[in-house]
C-alpha cells in the first residue's frame, strides 16, 4: 500500500527524517519530535475497513496488541525484524460487570461506569512494554539494514522503562545500558533489568539528574536513546487509546484518566484517539484527566497557573508513586496539546489519598498500583466536585501490575507509609496451631 512514516519536528519545521536515524530533537528549533504517517495513504482505507481489520486481528491468537495496528505504527518494519512479547490486548475490565473487581469502587465512588484499562497485565508488568517494541524493533531493523550502527540502547528510568528496555534489548541481541535513580526505585524493578543482563548503573540522583546525563550521552553519539522524548515510544503507546474505543464496540468513553510523570503516556492516548478519528474509526476523542502526584506535580501546578506555553520545572520529593517522581517532564509541549485538544484538566493526589484508593480499589478485588491509585483518587476528586458526571463512562489507565509494588502494599497494611493513615490495613493474626483455638477466633 506504500504506507510510510518519518520523523518530524512537532511544533512543524520543515524537514523529516527516516525512522531508522539516530535523532531525538529537530535540528531547526530543538524542539520534540513526532512520527508523522502518510494520513493521505492510510485515508484509502476507511473507517469502516480499519475497524473490520483490526476486529479480524483481535480475534487471532498469539499476536501483539500493537503490531496489530502496524499500519498506523510502524509501517516499514518487516514482520521478521519485529521484537515482540504480545504487548497489549490487555483487559477492559469494566464496572457493568456485576460481578468484576471494578463494580463495588464504582458504586462506593459514585461512578455510572468504571472501567480500568490493565496495561500492567502484560510481558513486563508495565505498559512501557507497549512503546519498547516500537522501539527495539526499528532499532533492530535500522541495524540489521546498517543504516545505524549502535553500540547500546540506554534509557534514564523510574523503574519499568528500564525493565522493558533490558527485556526487548535481551530478547533482540541488542546492548542496553539503564540510569536508575539509587534507591528510588522498586526492588522487583531493580531485579528486572539485571536479570535481562543490562548494565545498571545507579546513580546518585533523581530521576531527572539520570534524563540530563543520558540525553548528554546520546547528544555524544555514544549510546542510542530509548527514553519517551524518542517519539518511536508513543508510537506503540498510543494503541491503548486504539484498543479502549475497540473494546468498546469503537465507541469513545467520556474521561480517560491517566497517571502522569514524564507526559509521555497522556501525549500518546491524545496520538491515539486522534489518529483514529481523523481516519473516521471513532467520531470524537474522550476528555481527558492528567493525574500527578502531590509530591510531583509539576504539570498540576503550570495547569492551575494557567499556564499553556510551558511546565516550569519541580524537584520533585518522595511519593509512593515512584515511577511519576518527576519535576521536569520531557514531553510537556505534547501533553499541553493534548490537554487543549481534548478539553483536559489536570489533578493531582496526595499520599493519603492514593494510597487509600489502592486500599479500596483491591477491596473490590482489582491489585492496584500506586501510580493506579492517582489515577482513581484524581478521578474520585473529579466526581465529587462534579467535573465528572454521574453518568460518564470513565476509563482509568491502570499503568503497571500491582506485584511490583509489594513492599508500598506491606507498608500500607503494617501502618508504615509516611503521612498515610492505613485505614483499610489487614495483618495477619498469629495463632497457635490448634482447631479448638482456630475455631473460637473464627466464631
Ligand atoms: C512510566 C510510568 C508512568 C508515567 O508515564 P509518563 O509517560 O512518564 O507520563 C505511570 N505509571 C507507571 C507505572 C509508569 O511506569
Ligand atoms: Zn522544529
Amino acid at each position: 500500500m506504500g504506507l510510510s512514516a518519518t520523523f518530524r519536528c512537532f511544533r512543524g519545521c520543515d524537514g523529516s527524517y527516516p525512522l531508522t536515524q539516530a535523532i531525538y530533537r529537530c535540528p531547526t528549533c530543538d524542539g520534540l519530535l513526532a512520527v508523522r504517517h502518510d494520513m493521505a495513504a492510510l485515508a484509502k482505507t476507511s473507517g469502516e475497513e480499519w475497524r473490520a481489520r483490526f476486529d479480524r486481528r483481535w480475534s487471532a491468537t498469539s499476536a501483539s496488541g500493537v503490531w496489530s495496528k502496524r499500519e498506523w505504527v510502524a509501517p516499514e518494519v518487516p514482520e521478521d525484524a519485529i521484537v515482540t512479547t504480545g504487548e497489549g490486548m490487555t483487559p477492559l475490565v469494566s464496572s457493568a460487570r456485576a460481578a468484576g473487581p471494578v463494580r463495588r469502587l464504582a458504586t462506593e465512588l459514585g461512578f455510572g461506569e468504571l472501567l480500568v484499562k490493565q496495561c500492567g497485565t502484560t510481558h513486563t508488568g508495565s505498559f512501557k512494554d507497549l512503546g519498547m517494541t516500537v522501539l527495539v524493533s526499528v532499532v533492530n531493523h535500522a541495524v540489521r539494514s546498517r543504516a545505524l550502527d549502535v553500540r547500546a540502547i540506554a534509557c534514564a528510568s523510574t523503574g519499568d522503562t528500564s525493565a522493558a528496555l533490558a527485556a526487548y534489548g535481551a530478547a533482540a541481541g541488542l546492548p542496553v545500558v539503564v540510569l536508575l535513580p539509587r534507591g528510588m526505585v522498586s526492588v522487583t524493578q531493580l531485579v528486572q533489568p539485571l536479570s535481562h543482563g543490562a548494565r545498571v548503573l545507579a546513580l546518585d540522583t533523581d530521576f531527572d539528574g539520570c534524563m540530563r546525563v543520558v540525553r548528554e550521552l546520546s547528544a555524544r553519539g555514544l549510546v542510542y536513546l530509548a527514553n519517551s522524548m524518542n517519539p518511536l515510544r508513543i508510537e506503540g503507546q498510543k494503541t491503548v487509546a486504539i484498543e479502549i474505543a475497540q473494546q468498546l464496540g469503537w465507541e469513545v468513553p467520556d474521561w480517560v484518566v491517566i497517571p502522569s510523570g514524564n507526559l509521555g503516556n497522556s501525549a500518546a492516548l491524545w496520538e491515539g484517539f486522534a489518529m483514529a478519528k481523523e481516519l473516521g474509526v471513532v467520531d470524537r476523542l474522550p476528555r481527558l484527566c492528567i493525574a500527578q502526584a502531590e509530591n510531583a506535580n509539576p504539570m498540576y501546578l503550570a495547569f492551575k497557573a494557567g499556564r499553556r506555553d510551558e511546565v516550569p520545572a519541580v524537584v520533585a520529593k518522595p511519593t509512593q508513586a515512584s515511577a511519576i517522581r518527576i519535576g521536569n517532564p520531557v514531553s510537556a509541549p505534547r501533553a499541553m496539546a493534548a490537554l487543549e485538544a481534548m478539553g483536559g484538566v489536570v489533578e493531582q493526589a496526595s499520599e493519603a489519598e492514593l494510597a487509600d484508593a489502592c486500599a479500596r480499589a483491591d477491596r473490590s478485588g482489582l491489585y492496584a498500583d500506586p501510580h493506579t491509585g492517582v489515577a482513581i483518587a484524581c478521578a474520585r476528586t473529579l466526581r465529587e466536585r462534579g467535573t465528572i458526571r454521574a453518568d460518564d463512562r470513565v476509563v482509568v489507565v491502570s499503568t503497571a501490575s500491582g506485584l511490583k509494588f509489594t513492599e508500598f502494599k506491606l507498608g500500607y497494611h503494617e501502618r508504615k507509609l509516611p503521612d498515610v493513615d492505613a485505614t483499610l490495613a489487614n495483618t495477619p493474626i498469629p495463632l497457635p496451631a490448634d482447631v479448638d483455638e482456630v475455631a473460637k477466633h473464627l466464631a
